[in-house]
């Protein structure tokens, strides 16, 4: 971190700087140039003020050099964090896919599904049961008989299964019946949320905000892992733009990002962000080739009638199409890789 002083500080004005600092077990190097005084601080930065800092008596600005996040970023963690959920890695090189429908919307369906998804090679089953709904008239979501179903089609297929959370008064529940906890775009700055999942031992998938830049992103992240859970996997699912065509506007950049920026797996979930079904394909594809650690895509066995994000939803046979050329890729970029 750096403080700036005006150009016209008094030598008592930086020497209160530099004294707060100091209580704050800050290193000082004090830098008296032509124009003003510049401090450099060293230490763990991280838990100091700089609102109040650059409020005090002749300071012009303080200017941070590092990231705002600690335990997410890979300058203090340089080796990837591979997640275990049931018996399936995600992370450092194990591609991961995780595919169901939107919503659990009775047990007979989801088991369909899992079938269907498991046989075509996905390792993780998603289904929604808390649903977060942009209209309170449209369908919420079975809530807890959803989880119990969920449990049960894991307990039955041996899939592990990732379903959304929308409130702290689940934590308990989810902590006993689900894999993976996911974290909706909607909650991702829930900070309430993300403190109470960092107490338990969970894999949350942390789901990109609406309108969130990557540091946000992975701020929040920051509060389930300085809360005591390092588990976190991370999801681009889209982001909102100017575009309307597409539901969102899918972030390709953001996987190489976040591998510079962050040791922590990331997954896109391409359905959320076309909101159409025939561009899945492609942007899982791009996904795959861009470096992600997995992908979550919706699949549905009667997509029309399906009681939520039908028009997204893959039907099992398009997904058995889709793994056949995810596979493919990986395959091409593993032998790319090894040579
Ligand atoms: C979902 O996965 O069903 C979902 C609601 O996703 P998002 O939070 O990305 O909109
Ligand atoms: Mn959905």
């Amino acid at each position: 971190m750096i403080v700036v002083m005006k150009n016209n500080a008094t030598k008592e004005e930086v020497e209160k700087v530099t004294g707060d600092l100091v209580a704050k077990k800050m290193q000082v190097q004090v830098n008296d140039g032509v124009e003003c005084t510049v401090l450099g601080v060293l230490g763990d930065t991280y838990t100091i003020d700089k609102e109040t800092f650059s409020m005090m008596p002749g300071v012009e600005r303080v200017v941070s050099v590092q990231e705002p996040y600690k335990k997410a970023n890979r300058k203090f963690h340089p080796d990837n964090t591979v997640i275990q959920a049931g018996n399936v890695k995600i992370g450092g090189g194990n591609l991961v896919v995780m595919a169901g429908p939107c919503s659990v919307e009775s047990k007979a369906q989801l088991m369909g599904i899992a079938r269907d998804v498991f046989a075509a090679g996905a390792g993780i089953l998603r289904g929604g049961a808390f649903k977060p709904r942009t209209s309170p008239y449209a369908f919420q979501g079975l809530g807890e008989n959803g989880i119990d179903i969920l449990h049960e089609v894991s307990r039955e297929t041996g899939l592990p299964v990732v379903t959304e959370i929308m409130s702290p008064k689940h934590v308990a529940l989810f902590d006993e019946k689900a894999d993976i906890i996911q974290v909706g775009a909607r909650n991702m700055q829930n900070f309430d949320l993300l403190k109470e999942l960092g107490e338990t031992k969970k894999p949350i998938l942390l789901k990109r905000g609406l309108s969130n830049t990557i540091e946000e992103w992975l701020m929040s992240a920051e509060y389930i892992i300085s809360s005591g859970n390092e588990n976190v996997i991370l999801c681009e699912r889209g982001i909102r733009t100017f575009e309307t065509y597409t539901r969102n506007t899918l972030d390709i950049s953001a996987i190489p990002a976040v591998k510079k920026l962050s040791h922590l797996p990331i997954v896109v979930d391409p359905s959320h962000a076309a909101g159409m079904y025939d561009m899945v394909e492609s942007l899982s594809l791009a996904a795959v080739a861009a470096g992600a650690d997995g992908l979550m895509i919706e699949v549905h066995n009667d997509p029309k009638h399906a009681l939520c994000d039908g028009p997204q939803s893959l039907t099992p046979k398009a997904f058995t199409q889709l793994m056949e050329k995810v596979n493919l890729l990986e395959r091409a970029m593993n032998q790319r890789s090894a040579i």
